[in-house]
């Protein structure tokens, strides 16, 4: 009797001691882990949740549909190194010093990394840093050099140089998975999971190539933009898809055309060597699926000899085509890893978060590429999933920006802010709560003139119905009404019945470079 009295007391005590346990590992005080998803110019346009009927993104809306959508998220300079350097600092470019792909990011400035790892998080990155330098505040970093490549990449591993054999989609995902399975299961972690795809020049995975091989391309609407209205800015830049290379973009081999046609975005860039040394990363067996499904392409463009309206649509259809069929590697990589954190009970307590370095044209405009404080570039996809203090099927279209992404995750890690971040945690959007004073309106500046695309440096404000623009070494003013038109053809700056605006619009902008300490145009 006393034996079985003991066992039912220890048992007891038992389920205690195990719930107790329970209870502590989900407290509401319990540290989130954080995953940042990041990939390189994914648009809106090529993500379900946000309506397009391009491609189904699955795991992408999921963490939306499981969480929170942001219809209104926007980058402050919509380039990809400077964005990344907003990501970490939760300031504007003038501020952490990153303005262009030119620019060597300061590891030695506080970022929201090293206060989560000084706050007993184990901080990890892998994938694409393109900060050309030496990442700080990471325990582990395993990042690609500058853009990286799409076959048989190499990475540098805490400072060693490691090549590895495959597609980069994959491989930053395996290493994703890798820091997830040897955590230190004491800690919280935060993982940077940051993809190089869906980078140009859009090499696809071979398990990809059929999803969109007769996948039917329209014509955007704004494909043959006249820019007749614009500033010199449009006319000026060189992102057109119709002046893609036939080499690097389009992937069509010297025996395909008599010659070879575009300038790509840099004419002294020399398209054909990019490409042979894109072609000739991969392997015997990686060579012979590609050229199984890229020869007959080559073949068929050649035999044809298209000019006109049918070469335009040859050429959005093909660009297109590889740019989805990255987006969707990506997509099925993040379903990957999301099945690891349902398989290890991770998802409850796990902040995940996915976006892109900015958006990007797909044709809108006549464009790809970014840069301009059009929506298509400087608004970006963001959802949020967060399942123990986020509830899941939320929309808000609030302007968030991207410098709220540290504000945000150290807000809802228990770590004090630091004032000097410029970013608002949007915690009570999420938690819908939104604060009456939230911000009415969202300031741009782009600065990177030469180089790449010759787009000219420019800020901006944008608020719910306006969007002023002044590209200021000449002083030109752009103000597009976005409830009038949303596709953003017609410049009313001039037009007298909108005078009044301007000069609202004028005062809001000189407000907002007050509020971010911005004299960098002077
Ligand atoms: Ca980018």
């Amino acid at each position: 009797m006393r034996d079985y009295t003991f066992y039912f007391i220890f048992s007891i005590l038992l389920i205690c001691c195990y719930s107790c346990v329970q209870d502590q590992h989900l407290t509401d005080e319990t540290p989130p882990n954080i995953i940042v998803i990041f990939t390189d110019d994914h648009a809106k346009n090529a993500t379900s949740i946000y309506g397009s009927d391009l491609i189904q993104t699955t795991n992408i809306d999921r963490i939306g549909k499981e969480g929170i959508v942001f219809t209104n998220s926007f980058v402050t300079n919509s380039i990809c190194g400077p964005s990344r350097a907003v990501l970490l600092t939760g300031k504007y470019s003038h501020i952490n010093g990153f303005k262009d792909n030119h620019d060597q990011f300061d590891t030695s400035q506080e970022t929201f990394p090293k206060l989560l790892q000084r706050n007993g998080y184990e901080t990890s990155i892998v994938g694409k840093w393109h900060l050309k330098n030496k990442p700080t505040g990471f325990d582990y970093w395993n990042i690609l050099i500058g853009q990286g490549h799409y076959y048989n990449p190499t990475f540098v591993n805490n400072g060693d140089t490691l090549d590895y054999e495959g597609y980069v989609t994959d491989i930053t995902t395996d290493l994703a998975l890798d820091v997830l399975e040897n955590r230190d299961q004491n800690k919280p972690f935060c993982l940077f999971y940051h993809h190089k795809a869906p980078h140009r020049n859009w090499m696809p995975d071979s398990k990809h190539f059929d999803e969109f091989a007769d996948k039917d391309i329209p014509f955007p609407e704004t494909f043959y933009d006249d820019y007749s209205s614009r500033t010199s800015a449009a006319h000026l830049q060189d992102m057109e898809v119709v002046n893609m290379n036939l080499s690097n973009d389009f992937k069509l081999q010297p025996q395909h055309y008599e010659s070879h046609t575009g300038t790509g975005g840099m004419a002294t860039f020399n398209a054909e060597v990019g490409w042979a040394g894109n072609y000739n990363r991969m392997n015997a067996e990686q060579k012979a699926a590609w050229d199984e499904r890229y020869d007959p392409i080559g073949e068929s463009f050649k035999e044809a000899k298209l000019s006109g309206e049918a070469l335009d649509k040859w050429k959005i259809t093909r660009y297109l085509r590889d740019y989805l069929a990255c987006v969707k590697s990506v997509d099925n990589n993040i379903g990957r890893v999301l099945d690891y954190l349902d398989k290890n009970e991770l998802t409850e307590n796990t902040i995940v978060i996915y976006t892109s370095d900015q958006g990007f044209y797909l044709g809108e405009h006549g464009w790809y590429d970014k840069r301009f404080m059009y929506e298509e570039s400087f608004g970006t996809p963001h959802v949020m999933r967060y399942p123990k203090k986020i509830k899941a099927g939320q929309l808000s279209d609030e302007f968030v920006v991207n410098i709220d992404h540290a504000a945000t995750l150290l807000d809802y890690a228990g770590i004090e802010v630091p004032a000097e971040i410029q970013g608002t945690s949007i915690r009570p959007l999420c938690e819908a709560s939104t604060p009456d004073n939230w911000r009415q309106s969202v300031y741009y500046h782009y600065y990177q003139s030469t180089g790449w695309h010759t787009v000219k440096k420019h800020y901006g404000v944008r608020t719910n119905r306006y969007k002023l623009i002044n590209y200021y070494e000449d002083n030109e003013w752009e103000l597009y009404d976005l409830d009038t038109d949303p596709n953003e053809l017609s410049n009313e700056y001039a037009n007298a019945d909108y005078a009044q605006i301007v000069l609202d619009m004028k005062l809001e902008l000189r407000r907002l470079q007050q509020e971010y300490k911005d004299d960098s145009f002077l």
